[in-house]
């Protein structure tokens, strides 16, 4: 696996590992940490491979799957982190490819709702084809992707590799960095901390998030299937980001006021998936109600975040 020392990444080593599959996980640490898989640096069927996917990779011994996860994934990442993001899209992806076919492995590509930009189809079935702004500040991560999937699917057209697309809407839970700038940690963090939850615009965007297990599980019956996608895997439960934000200061019982900040350029209105296919194809439905997917997180963030000093 690809950026297994990620947020998402390490729950899939974990998720596989639980299958009795064993894992190398491929990672250079650009926006992953050690810590994130330290818990399995033991086991002998764990192996972690400090590696930047920007040059070709190889394993020993034969492979079953190549997951590609490795990308800055968040939008502070990914803005800080422009040409890293193109090329890890870009060659990144291409290296994946290429292990998985000299190990005639089935490849599993990590996209992302964000194939979809600012969408004009809502929600966004797998046949929509997206309302991406190609120079943009955020086509760096929108369009690595959209080369990703081309990619991938030019190898299954033109070199028979068995591969699969599966687009990743909003996915939170523990392990994610409490800084990475996505609403959910930001949210969190604020709110533990005692610090104002800043709300961008008026809050009246949409999300859907998921809760990390499901969208994993996702994930891995995709993989199991050979089914090629693209395929949604998100939460069909969308909320505006002023709900989120009111929801997180009732769970946490924090007193932190909502703050309004500005929107930044080419944020999507919008987002919703429609899992009907993944539901059809998989029997794949989100399980975890996002209260309690939440309480899990802020269970997490609670042990991560340093106390806040009283007034
Ligand atoms: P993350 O930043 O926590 O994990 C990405 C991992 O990739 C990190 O460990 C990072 O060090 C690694 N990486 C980056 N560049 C690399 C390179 N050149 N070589 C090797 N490793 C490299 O992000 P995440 O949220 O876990 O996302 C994982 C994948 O899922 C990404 O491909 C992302 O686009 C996709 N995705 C995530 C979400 C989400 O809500 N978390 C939504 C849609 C898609």
């Amino acid at each position: 696996m690809t950026g297994g020392a990620g947020f998402l990444g390490s729950h899939l080593c974990e998720a596989l590992l639980a299958r009795g599959i064993s894992v190398v996980c491929v990672d250079n640490l650009l926006t992953g940490t050690a810590r994130n898989v330290a818990h399995l640096a033991a086991r002998p069927d764990f192996q972690f491979r400090r590696r930047d996917l920007t040059e070709p990779v190889d394993v020993l011994g034969p492979v079953g799957y190549v997951f590609h996860l490795a990308s800055a994934a968040s939008p502070a990442d990914y803005l800080r982190l422009p040409i890293q993001t193109l090329e890890v899209g870009s060659l990144g992806t291409r290296h994946a490819l290429e292990l998985a076919e000299r190990k005639r492995a089935r490849f599993v590509l990590a996209s992302t709702s964000e194939v979809y930009g600012d969408p004009l189809e809502h929600p966004q079935p797998e046949s929509y084809w997206g309302n991406v702004n190609p120079v943009g500040p955020r086509s760096v991560y929108d369009e690595a992707k959209r080369f990703g999937e081309a990619l991938t699917s030019a190898y299954r057209h033109s070199r028979g590799l068995d591969t699969a697309i599966v687009r990743i809407f909003n996915t939170y839970g523990p392990r994610m960095r409490p800084d990475d700038g996505r609403a959910v940690p930001t949210f969190l963090r604020q709110a533990l901390t005692g610090e104002p939850l800043t709300v961008t615009g008026d809050g009246s965007q949409t999300r859907s998030v998921c809760y990390v297990d499901d969208t994993v599980r996702g994930i891995v019956a995709l993989a199991l299937s050979g089914h090629p996608g693209p395929m949604n895997i998100g939460s069909p439960f969308e909320t505006s980001m002023l709900d989120l934000a009111r929801l997180v200061i009732e769970l946490t019982g924090a007193r932190s006021p909502i703050r309004f900040i500005d929107r930044p350029a080419d944020d999507p209105a919008v987002r919703r998936p429609d899992t009907a296919l993944a539901y059809r194809t998989l029997g794949w439905a989100p399980r975890v109600p996002v209260r309690e997917g939440l309480l899990r997180t802020i269970e997490w963030f609670a042990r991560e975040l340093p106390v806040p000093r009283s007034a």
